[in-house]
């Protein structure tokens, strides 16, 4: 790990130089943030949980023709992944009120939303990831209109895909973070999702119980985080070391 070029350190992932030009290696670190990092801790194991989820989802995602900086997954706690230019916007899809949503509202957690809403947020830690809308996104050249479309468009289908895929394992995507970048090919430029999907950047509630299955546990000193993150992945059938050679068995649909 030390030997390879640290290109950029983050909350939760560092990234290094890839073995080619143009990829990367994404590593994912245990450590929690919260709060624009007023609360830091460590998740034990989340890395490795992390890890296997987004990949599993992206690869899923790619799978639908979704166009993702994911390669494959190198070990427990890496992943080759090819070097985007990142938007520097956080996009937010809600199916279900939570979060700071219901303050900015006044909305009563678990109330659902009369459809699918997208919000952006420019990604800088100084200010705050502050809300953002379209017209401050063209105006500061954040995003083209095209890539806002682009961006849009691909956030609804991954809502759709996603909200399906979890339901099947009896989990609600009440909400959800993305991230995306900029890829070259040739001369060609188009927009990819980068970044992670997992329980850091979702809120998961089981189906049933309305448990949450997610960062909101540590950020709410609920407890019970790494079985939260354990149980997820588990239902996905992505938990490390589960059956013969470690292979990926899949999800198991509830009924
Ligand atoms: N989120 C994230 N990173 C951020 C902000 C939000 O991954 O910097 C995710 C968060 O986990 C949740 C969704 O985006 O699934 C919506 O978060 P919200 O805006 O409600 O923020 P919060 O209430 O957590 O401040």
């Amino acid at each position: 790990m030390s030997r390879r070029r640290r290109v950029y350190e983050g909350k939760a992932k560092v990234l290094f130089e890839g073995p080619e030009p143009g990829t990367l290696v994404q590593y994912f670190k245990d450590d929690a943030s919260a709060f624009n990092n007023q609360k830091t801790g460590i998740i034990t194991g989340k890395g490795v949980l992390n890890n296997r989820i987004s990949e599993y989802l992206m690869t899923r995602l790619n799978d639908i023709g979704v166009p993702t900086h994911f390669v494959r997954r190198l070990n427990m706690r890496e992943q080759l992944i090819r070097e985007v230019e990142i938007v520097q916007l956080e996009v937010i899809v809600r199916n279900v009120a939570a979060g700071s949503f219901c303050k900015r509202f006044g909305l009563t957690e678990g109330a659902p939303l009369p459809r699918s809403i997208v919000e952006f947020c420019y990604k800088n830690d100084e200010l705050g990831d502050p809300f953002v809308s379209e017209e401050h996104i063209t105006a500061f050249g954040w995003a083209a209109p095209q890539e806002i479309d682009d961006i849009l468009s691909i956030s609804l289908r991954v809502n759709d895909f996603l909200t399906g895929l979890f339901l099947g394992i009896g989990i609600r995507l009440v909400d959800f973070k993305l991230e995306y970048g900029r890829l070259w090919e040739n001369d060609q430029m188009r927009i990819v999702l980068a970044d992670e999907i997992s329980p850091d950047s979702c809120r998961l509630w089981d189906a049933s119980t309305n448990e949450k299955m997610d960062k909101d546990r540590f950020r709410r000193d609920m407890g019970n985080v790494e079985e939260a993150y354990q149980e997820v992945a588990r239902r996905l059938g992505v938990l490390p070391g589960e059956g013969p050679r470690d292979e990926v068995k899949g999800p198991t649909l509830v009924h």
